[in-house]
C-alpha cells in the first residue's frame, strides 16, 4: 500500500483489505510520540493511524491534537488519520466527533452483550449524525484493560469472541469496524518486555469471525505479540493493529538515555530526540511487518 495521493481512511482500509496488509495504529500522548510515528510512517511511505484513549485525550486535549494531525495531513499531503481510542461514554464520543477525529472505538465491551449492542447502536447513529464519514468501531469480548506492564496475565479465556456473536453484533449495531477478543490483551507482561515471552493469537478464531461478520477487523493490544502470529492474523482478516505499550516502554527508555547522556542540559529539544528515536525504531519495525507484501488477498 504505497502512498501517492489522498484517500479517506475508509478507502485505505479497503486497500489494506484487498492487498492483505494492515494499517498500524499507534497511541500517542505527547509530541515525542507523534513525531516518532509520523517520521517512521513517512520514511516507509505507508498510511498510519494515531490514536488517543480518553486518558491520553485528557492530557493533550482533543481539539488541539485534531488540529495538529490535520495540519500534518495537509502540509505533507499525507494519509495520517486520528482515532478516538477506547471511548466509554457518548459524551466523550461526541466531543471527539466535533473535534474532527476520523474514527472512534466506542467500547462498551464491559457491559452484558445485549446492552453493549444497544448502546453501540445508539452511538453509531449519534456520531454519524455529527460526521457521516466518521468510522465507528465496536468491541466485544474481554481483552483486559491498561496499556501498561502487568505482573500477571489476567484470565481472558472466558471472554473470547465467537463468530456468531461477531455477526450478530455487526448486524445489529451498524458499526464499520469490529474489535474482537482473539487471544490479544492490553498491556504487556514483564517477561514480554524482557523479550522472554510473546502473546499468541487464535488465528482460526480470527478467520471464523471474518467469515461470519464480513467486516473490517482491529486487533487491540498488539504489543508483545509473536511476529509470525501477527502475519497470520493479518492474512486471516485483521485490518488494523494497535500498538501502545511497546511505544511507552521505548519512550521511557529513550527519555532516560537522553537525560543520562546530558546530565546538565535543560534544553528539551536536545534531550527529547533520544526518546523520538527510540519510539521511531519500534514504530518502523511494526509498520514494516504490517505492510509486508502478501501474495494473497483476504476474503470478505
Ligand atoms: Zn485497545
Amino acid at each position: 500500500m504505497e502512498v501517492n495521493n489522498m484517500h479517506s481512511l475508509r478507502d485505505l482500509l479497503q486497500d489494506a483489505q484487498q492487498t492483505g496488509k494492515a494499517i498500524g495504529h499507534f497511541n500517542i500522548s505527547d509530541l515525542v510520540l507523534l513525531k516518532a510515528v509520523f517520521a517512521a510512517a513517512r520514511e516507509l511511505n505507508v498510511p498510519v493511524l494515531v490514536g488517543l484513549s480518553e486518558g491520553e485525550r485528557e492530557f493533550v486535549g482533543a481539539r488541539p491534537i485534531a488540529a495538529f494531525v490535520r495540519s500534518l495531513r495537509e502540509e505533507f499531503d499525507y494519509p495520517i488519520f486520528l482515532n478516538a481510542d477506547h471511548t466509554h461514554s457518548l459524551a466523550k464520543g461526541v466531543e471527539a466527533a466535533k473535534a474532527g477525529f476520523d474514527s472512534i472505538v466506542f467500547d462498551m465491551s464491559a457491559l452484558p452483550f445485549d446492552q453493549n449492542v444497544r448502546e453501540t447502536k445508539q452511538a453509531v447513529e449519534a456520531l454519524k449524525a455529527i460526521n457521516p464519514a466518521m468510522l465507528v468501531e465496536g468491541e466485544i469480548g474481554d481483552i483486559g484493560s491498561g496499556s501498561e506492564i502487568h505482573d500477571q496475565a489476567p484470565d481472558l479465556s472466558k471472554g473470547l469472541s465467537t463468530p456468531e456473536q461477531a455477526k450478530q453484533f455487526v448486524e445489529s449495531t451498524g458499526v464499520d469496524i469490529l474489535a474482537p477478543a482473539v487471544g490479544n490483551m492490553h498491556g504487556m507482561l514483564r517477561s514480554m518486555v524482557r523479550g522472554e515471552t510473546k502473546k499468541r493469537l487464535d488465528i482460526e478464531r480470527i478467520a471464523g469471525i471474518k467469515q461470519a461478520a464480513r467486516i473490517l477487523l482491529t486487533l487491540h493490544g498488539g504489543s508483545g505479540t509473536d511476529d509470525e502470529d501477527l502475519r497470520k492474523a493479518i492474512a486471516a482478516g485483521i485490518n488494523i493493529v494497535h500498538i501502545n505499550t511497546e511505544l511507552r516502554v521505548a519512550w521511557r527508555r529513550g527519555l532516560e538515555q537522553g537525560l543520562a547522556k546530558q546530565p546538565d542540559d535543560v534544553v528539551p529539544y536536545k534531550i527529547l530526540p533520544s526518546a523520538v528515536d527510540a519510539v521511531k525504531q519500534v514504530v518502523s519495525s511494526r509498520l514494516k511487518l504490517f505492510n509486508e507484501e502478501r501474495h494473497f488477498a483476504q476474503g470478505m
